[in-house]
């Protein structure tokens, strides 16, 4: 059951835990989401390090990975168990070292730090986010400005910003659209990170077409096949769950995105790292419980969860698909040789 690790004992809180535990036995059915969890991407920037680790075998380099290789801590802990180093600045790496750039990718600013020191690069970054990052280039050489959609401080966006800083500007919110100080006959041209909520961008790019007329953009949108996907699985099972689980890292962008999808159609919805996480507060009325994952989540914590769930009372599972996914990206072509 969870708990309190730093407790050094039973108290009043303890108590009050206990007895919320002790209510929240019952039976449940767990309606699961289907795709969940790991996405193309994710897998394959996750095969690349495991590569790269076992080659460490014979080569004897040390892994080093800029940031982390996916936003989730426990796939983070396991490969920092088997050796990989995770540095958050390409200074804390030696000159002429192994570098594993994140899916998340960099900027050309960052490309050209590692040249010049010397670095071995190892491009992790998702394809997905490469064609955003080109759709930037080619948008800037026609003088356009890039009208970049995302979450500020996110690794993927100050990427894709990087791409043409000087013509770049980002917006969150159709509120940040009506402020953007840019003449209306604009040239205008709009992109997005690749895991927003599709309803909220859907908003933010009409205000924008709204207010610029000649805004266009490189197609719908730059939203990936895999946040979309979840986000319409988790929609199905929120509207037959009394409440939903969304196992992932609080810094998962889509994983965070998945929680908003269920709370905007009136069903609760509790981001959890992993089962531990869970609250009894949340599960004790709860008949039916929606679980899914984020992108960047590995499938085992999602089975830990009904595990769990099991020591509760019985748990009747089913899986509702909205799309099947049949989507792998080849590993990069120095990891492949
Ligand atoms: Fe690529 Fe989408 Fe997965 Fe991000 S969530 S790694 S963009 S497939």
């Amino acid at each position: 059951m969870p708990h309190d690790q730093h407790s050094t004992g039973p108290g009043a809180d303890e108590e009050a835990d206990a007895q919320k535990w002790a209510g929240a036995g019952r039976a449940r059915t767990v309606v699961l989401a289907s795709p969940r969890s790991f996405c193309a991407g994710v897998e394959r920037a996750i095969e690349v390090v495991e590569t790269l680790l076992d080659q460490r075998e014979s080569t004897g380099q040390p892994v080093y990975v800029r940031k982390q290789i996916v936003h989730n801590g426990h796939v983070v802990r396991d490969l920092e168990q088997r050796g990989a180093v995770f540095v958050d600045r390409l200074d804390a790496v030696p000159d002429g070292a192994l570098v594993v750039f994140s899916a998340h990718g960099v900027s050309p600013a960052v490309r050209a730090e590692a040249r010049d020191r010397g670095l071995r690069v190892v491009d992790a970054t998702c394809p997905l986010v490469t064609k955003v990052h080109s759709e930037a280039r080619r948008f800037a050489s026609r003088n356009e400005t890039v009208v970049l959609i995302g979450h500020a401080g996110h690794e993927e966006v100050e990427g894709t910003l990087g791409e043409a800083p000087r013509s770049s500007v980002l917006v969150e919110t159709v509120e940040q659209v009506a402020e953007l100080d840019l003449p209306e006959d604009a040239g205008i041209a709009y992109l997005t990170q690749t895991t927003l909520a599709a309803e909220e961008t859907r908003d933010v790019i009409a205000a924008l077409k709204d207010r610029f007329p000649r805004a266009h953009g490189p197609g719908a949108d730059d939203i990936c096949y895999a946040t979309t996907n979840r986000q319409l699985a988790v929609e199905a099972v929120a509207a037959e769950a009394d409440t939903v689980l969304v196992v992932g890292s609080a810094n998962s962008s889509n994983s965070v995105r998945l929680v908003e999808v269920c709370r905007r159609i009136g069903t609760p919805a509790h981001l959890i790292e992993d089962a531990g996480a869970i609250r009894p507060e949340w599960i004790a009325d709860a008949d039916t419980v929606g679980l899914t994952a984020g992108a960047s989540t590995p499938p085992p914590l999602v089975e830990g969860v009904i595990t769990f769930l099991r020591t509760l009372g019985p748990v009747t599972v089913a899986e509702r698909t909205t799309t099947i996914e049949d989507v792998r990206f080849a590993p990069p072509a120095t990891v492949r040789t």
